[in-house]
């Protein structure tokens, strides 16, 4: 809990505080005040609210970029996380500014870290349920604890669901990849084997051959490519093995080589695959949020150019939107812009209340 300016010599006051003091004389503060509780349920964790501006959901790159533009616009901000971040298993970030090859968990750490001088509280665990309500939003934590805001921001990422063969999970990440702009500098030049269904085999080889030109692209069973992408995989020096596969081996996060089941043992560096994403909660479905149906994008929430979803006060931000592209930059893109847009609608209701039923004033 941060509130940092409460008696600092500057005699400055947090809005926290201001609402604290207004509440305890009594007087009203809009549909939806925020509260501040001392003691109650919250009482004896980091979380001492139960009515906060706005939540955020996910401590990834998006959320904790949304809770930056949304603490230095004065406002109260909740930020829960389950701390599963997708690039967990990765050893760095890659591609994104200033902080490349930075390991995902330290990237994590100083985003909190800068988020210390602001009204941002966090929780460490997952909401299971959230629910619109008039005012805005209650979620409810996996204590039961409910906490209700104005606006609600879902960061809460995809999962990728693997291939099914064994000794790849061990892998995932470091010896096995899906991204070569996350991860192909590094295995540049040499030997990759790619796992990708048919219909993606030259779209997949086109983009790969920028990083490597000794691919070698496994069918997993009989080969169903057709004649002409045949043509094109033998025009460019791809190599096709036909067979299934039937286990990984590698050690220290290194792949050594791809065992077929006739017995074969490939020696390769890198495997890519293609990976099917899910969401990783219920809650866009719980808020009914509409997704999209099919395409590349598919299972992802709809959202329009400020992340804002087809549910009123509700933002979707990150790999969970189909905004942007499945990356720590395009994240922390698409969390700062939902912040602010929802801010602005925010301060936008305030602005529209009576006087006397509006805000306490923000310094
Ligand atoms: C192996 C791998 C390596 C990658 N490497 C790179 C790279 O080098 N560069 C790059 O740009 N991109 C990389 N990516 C992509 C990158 O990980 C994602 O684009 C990025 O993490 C998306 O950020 P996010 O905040 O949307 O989601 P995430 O980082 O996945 O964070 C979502 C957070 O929400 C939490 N959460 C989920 N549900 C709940 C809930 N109900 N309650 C509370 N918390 C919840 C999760 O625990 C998690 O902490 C990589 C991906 C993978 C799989």
């Amino acid at each position: 809990m941060t509130n940092e300016k409460i008696g600092t010599d500057d005699g400055a006051m947090t809005r926290r505080h201001a609402l604290a003091t207004v509440a305890s004389a009594g007087v009203l503060l809009g549909a939806v005040p925020a509260v501040a509780r001392e003691e109650g349920p919250m009482a004896g964790s980091s979380r001492r609210f139960d009515r906060y501006d706005v939540v955020v959901v996910g401590g990834g790159p998006a959320g904790l970029s949304a809770a930056l533009v949304l603490g230095r616009a004065c406002l109260e901000v909740l930020v829960c996380d389950s701390g599963k971040g997708r690039n967990a298993p990765a050893a760095g970030v890659h591609g994104f500014l200033t902080q490349d090859g930075t390991p995902p968990a330290e990237l994590r750490r100083i985003g909190r870290e800068q988020l210390r001088p602001y009204e941002v509280d966090f929780h460490e665990g997952a909401v299971v349920d959230a629910r619109k309500t008039e005012g805005g939003f209650e979620i409810t934590l996996e204590n039961a604890q409910v906490v209700a805001c104005r606006k609600l921001i879902l960061a809460t990422g995809m999962v990728d669901v693997l291939p099914e063969i064994p000794g790849l999970r061990e892998l995932w990440g470091t010896g096995v990849i899906h991204c070569p702009y996350c991860h192909g500098w590094e295995h540049r030049g040499q030997p990759w084997a790619v796992l990708v269904p048919p219909e993606e085999a030259v779209e997949a080889s086109t983009l790969l051959l920028g990083w490597s030109p000794h691919l070698t692209l496994l069918t997993n069973g009989p080969s169903r490519l057709t004649p002409k992408d045949q043509a094109w995989l033998k025009e460019h020096a791809v190599e096709v093995v036909e067979g299934r596969v039937e286990r990984l081996e590698g050690d220290g996060g290194r792949l050594r080589a791809i065992r077929l089941e006739d017995g074969r043992r490939l020696e390769r560096e890198v495997l890519f695959v293609r990976t099917q994403l899910r969401q990783s909660t219920d809650l866009p479905k719980r808020l009914n949020c509409a997704l999209v149906a099919d395409g590349p994008k598919a299972g992802m929430v709809r959202t329009d150019p400020f992340g804002a979803t087809s549910v009123e006060g509700l933002y979707v931000v990150g790999d969970a939107s189909d905004a942007g592209v499945p990356s720590v930059a395009s994240a922390v893109a698409e969390g700062s812009i939902a912040a602010a847009g929802a801010s602005r609608t925010f301060f936008t209701e305030d602005a529209r209340r009576p006087a006397g039923d509006g805000p306490v004033r923000r310094k």
